[in-house]
């Protein structure tokens, strides 16, 4: 059987590792990615997909892109809502595009703009793949003399990129619908999910792919569920994402 594994987003940034204490660390996820580890060296999947989270730190969910009326940049989790940019509590670096971007925010109602810390600033070591991960994938290619798959999201600094395929806020053909890459992960018998967060970016793409294919496609996808975790306090969204997705057919795995 020919078996795709999506490796969402397995950045230091999102764990802490022996190496590296991550800016948005997930306490399960460096367990995940044990286990993803042994499963990948048992399992072999015939092909892997990794995403890379890829911010600069003028990035419009990043603090420096808002000051307050003080000057101050906002902490860590801050919410910025549309009343706060209307009434200029907080403002936008590009003031017409931020209250364009939260209105669209609102509008679809998914997220709010959280204001995350700094995180997975490409060419820092935080956007690196966690280590145990990086030299399993380096042994996974020698042995099959096979490449993963490398993509980079969430480059432009004007909307936040969850899911791999898609932006949030779409505002070019770059964020729209990656519909090349849905596609070739179409194209496998088989197509398994792991990686962070579960409440975001691996919900997202999840998602957004079920939405892409064919309804029946829908039972090739699995999600391996002990290898991808949630946001603190975000559970209830990662069980709405699953929810979804069990109601279309795909396929929950513990490894
Ligand atoms: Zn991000």
């Amino acid at each position: 059987m020919n078996r795709l594994l999506v490796i969402i987003d397995p950045q230091n940034d999102f764990m802490n590792s022996p190496q590296h204490q991550g800016s948005l660390a997930i306490d399960e996820a460096y367990a995940d990615m044990e286990r993803l580890v042994r499963y990948i060296k048992k399992d072999m999947p015939e092909q892997i997909l990794v995403t890379l989270d890829s911010h600069t730190v003028n990035h419009i969910a990043h603090k420096l892109w808002w000051t307050n009326k003080s000057g101050n940049h906002p902490a860590p989790f801050t919410v910025i809502s549309v009343d706060d940019v209307e009434q200029g509590r907080w403002q936008g670096k590009d003031h017409e595009h931020s209250l364009w971007y939260v209105r669209e925010l609102e509008k679809q109602g998914n997220y709010e703009l959280i204001i995350w810390p700094d995180h997975c600033i490409m060419d820092t070591p935080g956007h690196q793949v966690v280590s145990i991960l990086a030299e399993t994938l380096t042994w996974w290619e020698n042995e099959t003399g096979k490449k993963v798959r490398y993509l980079r999201k969430g480059m432009n600094d004007y909307t936040e990129h969850y899911s791999a395929l898609k932006a949030e806020v779409v505002i070019d053909e770059e964020t729209d619908m990656n519909t090349e890459l849905v596609q070739y992960m179409n194209k496998f018998d088989q197509i398994e999910f792991a990686g962070e967060a579960s409440s975001h970016c691996v919900g997202n793409t999840l998602v957004h792919f079920l939405n892409e294919i064919p309804a029946v496609d829908a039972q090739k996808v699995i999600v391996l569920e002990n290898a991808t975790s949630p946001v603190p306090n975000c559970e209830h969204m990662a069980e709405a994402f699953f929810k979804q997705a069990k109601e279309k057919g795909v396929q929950f795995k513990r490894i």
